[in-house]
């Protein structure tokens, strides 16, 4: 698709890291599937994707844990 940031850049398949912060919690993810615009950078992610991170995330914030980095392909895809 067209960047609709840039206008310029066509988006190809790449990965992106996601860094949440929940309740004092530091949740890294790594290797997430997204859209990258070739000109400028910018990263896009699928509802579904970001979705299934926020569900993740909530676990491992239920979990106790305060600081987590974890590969999305390996643990939420
Ligand atoms: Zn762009």
């Amino acid at each position: 698709m067209k960047c609709t940031i840039c206008k310029h850049g066509e988006t190809v398949d790449g990965f992106t890291t996601i860094t949440l912060e929940k309740n004092g919690a530091t949740i890294v993810f790594q290797q997430v599937p997204a859209l990258v615009c070739d000109n400028c950078g910018e990263k896009y992610v699928k509802g579904e994707v970001t979705s299934a991170i926020l569900q993740k995330s909530r676990e491992i914030v239920a979990s106790g844990v305060k600081v987590d980095i974890r590969d999305y392909q390996l643990n939420v895809a």
